[in-house]
């Protein structure tokens, strides 16, 4: 696809020290791939030869996903951005060259309205104040905006005048959810939503196939890349309509989604229950009819199945960053689907799991690369693993 790396190297970011967010910013891009290509050759060479990475055309304001925090500075003046690495000051940031540059914009004017709405900024070391953080979402494809502020008790001074000030400067916006969190914690958010405008959620269209986003589920943050990785992913796949799919970690059931119009039927396990709210409504605003979603441990899913001897030809995982565990490793190798499609924002962890399949029956035969976190040292990769016949 894209293979046109971009030559312009940018001046960095002003704080991009500070932030620590992307550690490849000062880098020209074809650096930055080749790099990461590198490291995945380093890493997984030994098992199958990775092909070349693909990267943006334009690897620039990617980020659908966009949270910052908020603090005043010395003088008192109200700020939001990151926190420091390593810290929690907050570092000022007005524009971000990875985020959405609709999503800044409407920080800097929530930046704005909070003094005449007399809304306080939470104050981490004293516990008072009450706006912690504002998290936005966009979807690419549907062009909707969820704003998310974060605040830590459920009172939201002047709420309707706030909205309508927000709305009017950001036409843009289809829905806010206040999220409380009232915890001492490094997590964004908390339990606890509350709808103040729209349908509480945004959607977005990847593959032909529209998703639910809700604050709290997890979504890709680069759509643009996220088709190119799933269509390697479920080209990996190789289905012909009859085969019976599980997809791993879930999350609102994407990859499942989009690989059921090639598959039999497809089961899709996923921990956070939120996430499989979503999931179930997705399968049925999209009128798939082959898929059901479990909220389980992905390892005690896989448990289950291969104690019961349930048939399964082709996995998909798609683990968090500390990968699979031995659980579910184990049964995967129990199971012996014909093929499994492993997608991996962690390479590290990819390879200790791959040294563990490989060494019960499976053999590498793909390994992609598509560069998802443009400007930070992220890497994530799919492989393809086939069952050695014996
Ligand atoms: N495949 C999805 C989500 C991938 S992110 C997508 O592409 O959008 C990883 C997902 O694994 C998250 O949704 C997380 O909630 C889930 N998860 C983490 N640990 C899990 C476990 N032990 N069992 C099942 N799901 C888990």
């Amino acid at each position: 696809m894209n293979q046109r790396a971009n030559e312009k190297n940018t001046a960095p970011c002003p704080v991009f020290r500070k932030c620590g967010g992307c550690q490849y910013i000062d880098m020209p891009y074809r650096e930055q791939l080749k790099r990461k290509q590198k490291q995945i050759c380093r890493l997984l060479s030994s098992f199958a030869e990775p092909e070349p990475i693909i990267g943006m055309d334009d690897p620039y304001h990617y980020r659908n996903k966009v949270s910052a925090a908020f603090a005043r500075d010395k003088k008192g003046n109200i700020i939001s951005g990151v926190y420091e690495e390593g810290s929690h000051r907050v570092v000022p940031v007005d524009r971000c060259l990875l985020e959405d540059q609709r999503a800044d914009a409407v920080i800097a004017t929530i930046r704005g309205l909070l003094s005449s709405f007399k809304i306080p900024v939470y104050d981490e070391d004293r516990e008072t104040g009450l706006l912690r953080h504002v998290l936005v979402r966009t979807g690419h494809a549907t062009g909707e905006i969820m704003v998310v502020p974060v605040t830590a008790s459920p009172v939201f001074p002047s709420r309707r005048n706030f909205v309508r000030a927000l709305t009017e400067r950001h036409p843009e916006i289809t829905t806010i959810v206040q999220n409380i969190n009232g915890r001492h914690t490094s997590m964004v958010l908390g339990p606890k939503m509350q709808v103040m405008y729209g349908r509480g959620y945004i959607e977005d269209i990847l593959c032909g196939k529209r998703f639910r986003i809700s604050p709290g589920s997890f979504y890709q943050v680069n759509p643009v890349q996220t088709e190119v990785l799933y269509r390697t992913a479920v080209g990996y796949a190789g289905l012909t309509g009859k085969e019976r799919v599980l997809d791993a970690y879930c999350g609102t059931g994407t990859i499942g989604l989009i690989a059921s119009d090639s598959a039999g039927e497809v089961i899709g396990v996923e921990l956070n229950p939120g996430a499989v709210k979503d999931a179930a409504i997705n399968a049925e605003n999209n009128h798939v009819k082959n898929i059901r979603f479990y909220r389980k441990d992905a390892g005690e899913f896989m448990r289950g199945l291969a104690a019961r001897r349930e048939r399964v030809d082709v996995v998909f995982m798609d683990p968090p960053r500390s990968g699979s565990d031995r659980a579910f490793l184990e049964a995967l190798c129990t199971l012996r689907p014909a093929r499994v499609v492993y997608i991996s924002c962690n390479p590290e962890t990819l390879a200790r799991d791959l040294r563990y399949v490989t060494r019960k029956g499976y053999r590498v035969e793909r390994v992609q690369t598509v560069d998802m976190f443009p400007g930070t040292g992220h890497v994530e990769c799919v492989v393809l693993m086939s069952r050695v016949e014996k």
